[in-house]
């Protein structure tokens, strides 16, 4: 099997030799392992904060050890009653062709209801993510303005739809020209503007959000979110859901000026992880599933080809160069 590991922490920006592609010849299956050829490899932001050795809400990946990631795999072999050759599961396995697993924490999915990589993005981790933040945060309603950043990544451009759907004035940023039409044409944002172009984000919102921002979705912190926290309205709402834009800073970004805001407007910020929220995976999968029934949900995704490829995809994902969910296709 092909495994990439850990060769290096990455000090700032992540570069190539931070990975490292090894063939390895994989153990015979013992009572109670299966052998998973892997089909998709889900690549996310929080990867990156994993790569270092800070404690955060995951521990850090081993050095000289396989990265993990969302996969979604076939089983090829089974010595485990749960499993028959040829189920599809899901879950945290190896950046590899093949891993074999003991079974614990793998999900079967039904191949039948969505294309395989759906489920590491529209149906998965990030739409939940956006499900959740959305709903039990936000809580956009009409007449109000909602405010997505990283607009039509894998979380933003659902965060965005369910806003719009829940009748608020939707309005996001996002790194290029392409995105932001697809923003507006296809997902139905009010408007979306080019945070790599537009160089004074409070002179752009004060354009955009003419009456202020009643929740923001923050998936990029820095510059932006100061730009939009100082723009928020009286009882605004801010889902804290990731801070893309400071995760490779050598030195931490400091917070938005005059924190008494949070009182005077009587603001909530609230920082949530999905993983805390699975007992409402159930909700999400009704709501969500039924709007992608219904024809009422876009999505975009990057398909990238073969493992060897994935620390480049990754590199890219963290400067912008994926378009909604960033998947590996492994063909192993
Ligand atoms: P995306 O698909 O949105 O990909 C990342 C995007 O972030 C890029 O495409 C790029 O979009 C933007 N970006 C990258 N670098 C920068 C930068 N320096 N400044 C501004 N924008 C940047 O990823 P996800 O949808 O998977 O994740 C979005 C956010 O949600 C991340 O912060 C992630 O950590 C967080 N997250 C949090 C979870 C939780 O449980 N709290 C769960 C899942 C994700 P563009 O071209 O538009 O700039």
């Amino acid at each position: 099997a092909l495994q990439v590991v850990l060769a290096k922490r990455p000090v700032g920006d992540v570069t190539d030799d931070c990975f490292r592609a090894e063939t390895v010849t994989l153990p015979a299956l013992t009572d109670g392992q299966i052998l998973i050829r892997q089909r998709f490899l889900s690549l996310d932001p929080y990867m990156r904060p994993r790569m270092t050795e800070l404690r955060s809400y995951t521990p850090p990946f081993e050095l000289d050890k396989p990265l993990t990631g969302g996969s979604v795999g076939e089983v090829v072999e089974s010595r485990n009653e749960r499993f028959a050759k040829g189920d599809i599961v899901m879950g945290l396995l190896n950046w590899a062709t093949h891993t074999v697993h003991d079974g614990k924490g793998l999900r079967k999915i039904d191949p039948s209801i969505a294309p395989l990589s759906a489920h590491l993005g529209i149906l998965g981790m990030p739409s939940f993510t956006a499900w959740y933040g959305m709903k039990h945060i936000c809580k956009p309603k009409a007449g109000e303005t909602a405010f997505v950043s990283a607009a039509t990544g894998a979380v933003g451009q659902v965060a965005g739809q369910l806003a719009k759907l829940a009748g608020a004035r939707v309005v996001g940023c996002a790194g290029d020209e392409d995105k932001c039409v697809w923003a507006v044409r296809e997902a139905g944002y009010d408007a979306c503007f080019n945070h790599r172009t537009e160089r004074d984000y409070g002179a752009v919102l004060d354009k955009l959000c003419p009456q202020g921002i009643d929740s923001d979705f923050e998936n990029v912190g820095g510059r932006i979110f100061h730009a939009v926290f100082a723009r928020l309205n009286n009882f605004g709402r801010v889902a804290f859901c990731g801070a893309i834009s400071e995760y490779q800073d050598k030195e931490p970004m400091a917070g938005p000026p005059k924190m008494f805001t949070i009182v005077q407007r009587r603001l909530t910020i609230q920082g949530f992880i999905v993983s805390d929220h699975v007992a409402l995976m159930g909700d999400f999968v009704n709501e969500v599933g039924g709007l992608l029934k219904a024809g009422k949900l876009k999505s975009r995704e990057t398909v990238v080809d073969g493992l060897a490829k994935a620390p480049q995809a990754f590199m890219g994902l963290l400067k912008g160069q994926n378009f909604g969910k960033l998947v590996v296709k492994i063909d192993g």
